[in-house]
């Protein structure tokens, strides 16, 4: 496989699926009722709300992306062409390009946020997937990815508006973390070279009746407790319906009728 830059393969990609519009309705906002707003179809709805002051903080954000390394056995890939990204930070600059103006203080610019896949009500990446090898499930609206009918073409990293998926350029199993004895930290299955590869929610941890990785160890700092919340968008009476319906909160780029399932409290 030539390999590209992401930056290059984007503009291919993007370029190539626009292209194919006319079949592929990448950012539609059929099923919404107004961008941002989700229909609640499905049982459940699986959200998270980060407290962006709270999460700010780097030991949260190093447990946050340790835990879910560890979890998922995500590489330890430095060169940033070829990183595996599951939850990281970003600068607010980046996270929120609509939400800043010309005088917005340059210290909120810097503000590393974390960010993730948003699990969105209406995921772009799922509409352009030729091999069904990702998909929303119904039971509870986690978008998830099957590696083995993953065929490596990343239409859905072009069609992705935040960035939240990576690709495996190369077996990413050597440089995985291992134990003493030489094992994975985790069960969960390693993947190979050529598949795309993004956040799951943890939906190995949910079917044990467990919080997400990143959301546990972010609780578990001090100082960290509430800097992410996870829960039910269909249960009115879950911590991030009641802090939604409470609280300041902001997406990203709600504007594009992707309905994220990924808050921020300002
Ligand atoms: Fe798909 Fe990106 Fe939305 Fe995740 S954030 S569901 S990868 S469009």
């Amino acid at each position: 496989m030539e390999k590209k830059s992401r930056r290059e393969f984007l503009k291919e990609a993007g370029a190539a699926v626009v292209g194919a519009g006319a079949t592929l309705p990448l950012l539609t906002t059929a099923g919404c009722e107004m961008p941002g707003h989700n229909i609640r179809g499905s049982e459940r709805q699986w959200a998270m709300v980060i407290d962006m002051e709270k999460a700010r903080n780097p030991a949260v954000q190093r447990a946050c992306t340790e835990a879910c390394r560890a979890a998922h056995n995500i590489p330890r890939i430095e060169d940033p062409e070829e990183k595996i990204r599951w939850i990281w930070e970003e600068r607010y600059e980046d996270v929120f390009e609509d939400q800043i103006h010309d005088y917005t203080p340059e210290e909120v610019l810097e503000t590393p946020v974390l960010v993730l896949c948003n699990h969105c009500t209406n995921p772009p990446c799922v509409r352009v997937c030729p091999t069904q090898a990702t998909w929303k499930r119904e039971e509870d609206g986690l978008v998830m990815m099957d590696m083995h009918r993953c065929i490596g073409c990343r239409y859905c990293m072009a069609a992705c508006p935040y960035g939240a998926r990576s690709f495996n350029w190369r077996d990413p199993r050597p440089f995985v973390d291992t134990e003493e004895d030489g094992t994975f930290p985790s069960e969960y299955p390693t993947r190979s070279r050529g598949v795309v590869e993004k956040c799951n929610f943890c939906a190995e941890r949910l079917r044990d009746g467990l919080q997400p990785a990143c959301v546990e160890a972010a609780n578990q700092v001090p100082g960290g407790e509430g800097s992410l919340v996870f829960g039910d968008l269909s249960d009115p009476a879950s911590e991030v319906t009641r802090i939604l319906s409470s609280q300041r909160t902001i997406a990203r780029r709600v504007a594009l009728g992707t309905g994220p399932n990924v808050y921020y409290i300002v």
